[in-house]
């Protein structure tokens, strides 16, 4: 506004004329972010705090979508993984993308206006190890832009010139190989709160809030106990959790808050979503009994202060790796007749919960997907009737196949809520995981569900034979946007689940969608970058090889008609380089097995299972010439030539486990070879 105060039209200061919106549109608040009825910015993550990722924008609706083309493009050279929701910002798009870097774009013509690089390769490369480089978004505040690196920084930028505020250390330095940060961060009341990734590491979930202006460290919440108690206020609660262990405290870890905080104004608190515990067998991690707080959990904290308020456990003692970090929406819902306010989560284990946000009881949970650990959730105890022959540490012998998968049921990609319709769209992932014996023909496929969250029960379901899609956006023109593994994105009427409207963007879309406005004209934009844990191989392979579909960011707008340049169609073949009179040491070959898969040095985190890198973030060694020079491989690894292009260095391995890895991927590049001969 404060231009205008000077700025005098016929007499009449200029601010009077402009309309009451786009005056308080200025001002990123916490007003502004808990506005439901502004759908011009996109001020937070998940649209707004309730993060229901519902636009009331209705310019692009259900009787003029076939009229949606594409406005602009932006290349993305040098990023991989694009997981994150840009924000929209009164006409200027900021989002993360690869390796924590941050970008700021003109929202009406794509035009880059700056580019954040925090050099992560040089900062801490060994951090590069544990991540596929994604980061989920961005937060925004007062003329800051926040972002959580994965090498654990938290850093505020000048949102108008991409330059550095302040930076704290959030995550653990010493152990560097272990926390990463992927969420995006929120900020609520002049503050910015962050978790960090990687229970899978033995290390013990924490957030941290931060005054948004300095970055001075306010307060800091623990989701596992420490043993002995911390001393001080949350001492009742720390010794309630402690209860819920046993065996040896340096076991009591895991619960990172990778993913879902969600900021309540309403009760003035905030809600984290825990992940599992490590080991993943319990017995290991606490022998005999125990449910393990706050493991899997809700939990929900003052915000003011970060004091425990109430917790749920969704996954008691978890065995599965049942994460409760799933994105949770906040809604107002008519159950029994009354108005409730509740927080929904379609959790990685396949349950959709509704809980009351006023004390943390269940409402209501039922099964959203195939679901074969828990019969049901037990509506007094609020916990699940597990299955007798759930627990595969106890069965051993006698396993049955169990739904859903590891990778759960939905996972981090953004489910949607339309209050007006009162439906859910949830991306889901179909999977069991076990026994193999018993696999369902949908397994390893995919859907976008819509779910009433009141009855419990689904309205509508379209099929994909993906596993690994994009999140949801819903608007108030009748409309459910979704990208798809094959790369296709698609709006679909959201009363019926009917397609209408469908765009090959030339490449598998994780991310999820978003919508704004800028004078009046509505935009949808999607940044479109195949990886991370879906590249990891496994038995999923839409053709995305490693740098053959450019990374973007597309925006589409009514009546646009631009075409987009094509990368490389899918591929499905190899490529296998092989030298066939290097002779192969098979004893060294397993051995390199072993250090590419193990969880300090993670090769197979951006290479591939089994060295078959199926849309990863890092090419396919058995292509790559560089691996078939032993001493230029070798120079990758000791002397890091390639950290600028994110490949971590590994000088901590010793000459004879480099040999190794390397000769574990020549057996596998032979392999391929001798396969395609056929
Ligand atoms: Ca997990």
């Amino acid at each position: 506004m404060r231009a205008l105060f000077s700025v005098v039209f016929f007499g009449i200061p200029l601010f009077l004329l402009a309309s009451p919106s786009s005056r308080t549109a200025n001002v990123v608040d916490r007003r502004a972010i808990a506005d439901e009825k502004q759908g011009d910015n996109w001020l937070s993550y998940g649209l707004t705090y309730s993060e229901n990722r519902y636009s009331p924008l209705t310019s692009i609706n259900d009787h003029n979508i076939k009229n949606l083309g594409l406005a602009w493009y932006l290349d993305l050279p040098n990023q991989q993984t694009l997981e994150a929701t840009p924000l929209a910002v009164n006409g200027t798009l900021y989002f993360s993308g690869t390796y924590g870097r941050v970008f700021a774009v003109d929202a009406r013509t794509g035009h880059k206006l700056w580019e954040f690089d925090p050099d992560l390769a040089h900062y801490n490369p060994r951090k590069l190890r544990l991540s596929w480089g994604g980061t989920r978004g961005v937060a925004y505040w007062e003329g800051k832009v926040y972002v959580g690196t994965n090498d654990g920084r938290l850093l505020a930028l000048n949102a108008k010139y991409g330059t550095v505020v302040w930076s704290v250390q959030t995550a653990d330095t010493a152990k560097t190989n272990a926390q990463v940060i992927t969420g995006a961060p929120r900020v609520f009341s002049g503050k910015v709160i962050v978790g960090h990734s990687n229970g899978e590491v033995r290390t013990r979930g924490y957030v941290t809030a931060y005054n948004a202006d300095t970055g001075r460290r306010l307060w800091r919440f623990y989701t596992v106990p420490s043993a002995p108690p911390r001393k001080g206020l949350q001492v009742a609660m720390e010794d309630m959790a402690a209860k819920t262990w046993s065996g040896d405290p340096r076991n009591w870890a895991g619960g990172t808050v990778w993913d879902s905080i969600v900021y309540d104004p309403e009760f003035n608190r905030v809600y984290l979503g825990t992940g599992n515990g490590n080991p993943i067998d319990p017995e290991a991690r606490s022998p005999g009994h125990g449910d393990n707080l706050f493991l899997c959990s809700i939990v929900a904290l003052d915000a003011d202060t970060g004091q425990y308020a109430w917790h749920y456990q969704v996954t008691p003692r978890d065995s599965w790796d049942y994460d409760a970090t799933q994105q949770m929406i906040l809604a107002d819902l008519v159950l029994n007749g009354r108005i409730r306010k509740v927080l929904m989560q379609a959790s990685k284990n396949g349950f959709f919960y509704v809980i009351d946000r006023a004390t943390g009881k269940l409402f209501s949970a039922e099964k959203y997907a195939k679901t074969t650990w828990a019969d049901r959730i037990d509506s007094d105890t609020g916990r699940p009737v597990e299955m007798p022959n759930a627990r595969y540490e106890k069965n051993s012998k006698n396993s049955i196949r169990i739904w859903p998968s590891a990778a759960g049921a939905h996972n981090w990609q953004p489910m949607s809520f339309d209050p007006a319709l009162g439906l859910v769209y949830i991306p889901t992932l179909k999977r069991g995981m076990g026994s193999e014996s018993l696999k369902d023909p949908d397994d390893g496929t995919g859907a976008l569900l819509a779910w009433d969250p009141v009855r419990q029960r689904k309205r509508w379901e379209v099929h994909y034979d993906t596993f690994w899609n994009g999140g949801a956006l819903s608007t108030a023109g009748n409309l459910v946007f979704q990208g798809t593994g094959r790369g296709r994105f698609i709006a679909y009427r959201a009363t019926s689940g009917e397609k209408l409207w469908s765009f090959d963007v030339g490449l598998g879309v994780i991310a999820a969608p978003m919508t704004y406005a800028v004078d009046d004209m509505q935009y949808v934009s999607i940044l479109v970058g195949y990886g991370g844990a879906s590249g990891l191989g496994m038995d999923y392979d839409y053709g995305w090889r490693f740098g053959e579909q450019p990374r973007r960011l597309l925006t589409f707008a009514l009546g646009e008609r631009n075409s987009l340049p094509r990368g490389m169609p899918p591929r499905f073949t190899v490529n296998a380089v092989d030298d066939p009179t290097l002779s192969l040491d098979m004893r060294q070959a397993s051995k390199g097995t072993d250090i590419y898969n193990n969880v300090e040095v993670f090769c197979v985190r951006c290479h591939g299972v089994n060295v078959e890198s199926r849309g990863s973030i890092a090419p396919d060694l058995r292509e790559s010439r560089l691996a078939l020079n032993w001493q230029a491989f070798r120079a990758v690894l000791r002397d890091g030539t390639l950290t600028s292009a994110g490949m971590p260095k590994f000088d901590d391995l010793s000459d004879d486990d480099m040999r190794a890895i390397y000769m574990y991927i020549r057996v596998r590049a032979r392999e391929a070879a001798a396969s395609a001969r056929k």
